[in-house]
């Protein structure tokens, strides 16, 4: 099913320099194309695919992370018919659904991995801060992890494409689960010097990176801290714990993962993306994904800011980044140009 791809270089992240895409873009590099390998090999480029693979203990984590939030979510049917759910769990959720939320759409996609504006430095800390909440990884190896799949999207390669098994039914439907959250337990390390120099050479974001730990302990226990307080009880730490720790990461965890999965096999592709990219808009995922899921238009202009690019598309992402650029904290954002996208309509 896999087409080889050692003629292919990497071109979403890295331009043929090895310079991260935005400083391409800075210096007027325009276009995301496919190139041929390089007959001299730039240094990021040459560097290996993988790096070593995580410890056996990191996966045993990774399971209790994905597993544990999953089956709360899947209880919430009951749990809400018998215990119901309070406005002040409801409230306390949605407030962190939107902080990680936004933090991995703004921040770790579109900011840190895409370049699609530029940040202040303290936002730039801050967003880095907010996408660590939603225990999706360490910004850097998601980052590198995420430039590695627009590189090779559903080709060899990719880290997560739900095509691999093969465009059969049982193949899909096995695709689909792999790039759902199959893949996370490959034990397979994207190379971060190579796919995310950039943030390695960034003090403040090298930070952030190594307090991921901290930081998840965080987003699991603030929920039940502040219901806690707020109603003086164990019963009201006990049921924020549940509705917006638990069950507020595994929503996240599954309307991010659908992006990898579902938006590669369903959906419009008004937009020609390359050879073998399979990226489509799913629309039924564009509010609670923040604008995520318009992902062909994503993939045909991977650095745009704004990926619900036509009419009644909504994404809230694009309107949380104008709102940070009229306060002043973002600026140099890359928001549509009618002609790139024309001249990537598809012609089917
Ligand atoms: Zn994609
Ligand atoms: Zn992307």
């Amino acid at each position: 099913m896999w087409r080889g791809t050692s003629a292919v270089a990497i071109t979403a992240a890295l331009d043929p320099g090895g310079r991260p895409h935005n400083a391409a873009r800075r210096e007027g590099a325009m276009e995301m194309v496919v190139v041929e390998q390089p007959a001299r090999a730039p240094s990021a480029v040459s560097k290996p695919m993988l790096e070593e693979p995580p410890p056996r203990w990191a996966v045993v984590v990774l399971a209790v992370v994905v597993v544990v939030p999953f089956l709360a979510l899947m209880a919430t049917v009951p749990v809400a018919w018998g215990w119901g759910l309070s406005w002040l769990d409801l409230a306390i959720g949605l407030v962190a659904y939107l902080v990680a939320g936004f933090g991995v759409t703004a921040g770790f996609h579109r900011y840190f991995t895409h370049g699609a504006f530029k940040a202040v430095r303290w936002l730039r800390v801050t967003l880095a801060v907010a996408g660590s909440l939603a225990l999706e990884g360490a910004i850097i190896q998601w980052v590198a992890d995420h430039r590695r799949h627009h590189a090779y999207a559903d080709r060899e390669g990719d880290p997560h494409s739900p095509w691999r098994y093969g465009a059969t039914v049982t193949g899909l439907a096995k695709g689909l689960l792999f790039a759902q959250c199959g893949w996370l337990f490959q034990r397979e390390s994207t190379n971060r010097a190579r796919f995310a120099p950039d943030l390695l050479a960034d003090r403040d974001i090298r930070t952030v990176d190594r307090l991921f730990l901290p930081l998840a302990a965080v987003s699991v226990l603030a929920p039940p801290v502040i219901g806690g307080l707020l109603t003086w009880s164990w019963h009201g730490a006990l049921t924020a714990f549940f509705w917006a720790s638990l069950v507020r990461i595994a929503l996240l965890h599954h309307v991010t993962w659908s992006i990898n999965s579902i938006c590669h096999v369903y959906g419009q592709r008004p937009f020609a993306t390359r050879t073998d990219d399979h990226a489509a808009n799913f629309w039924p995922l564009a509010i609670i994904s923040f604008g995520e899921s318009w992902h062909n238009s994503h993939h045909a202009d991977p650095t745009c800011a704004r990926h619900g690019v036509l009419p009644g598309q909504l994404d809230s992402s694009a309107r949380f980044i104008w709102l940070l650029e009229k306060a002043g904290w973002v600026f140099d954002v890359r928001w549509p140009q009618p002609q790139r996208f024309e001249a990537r309509r598809a012609t089917k």
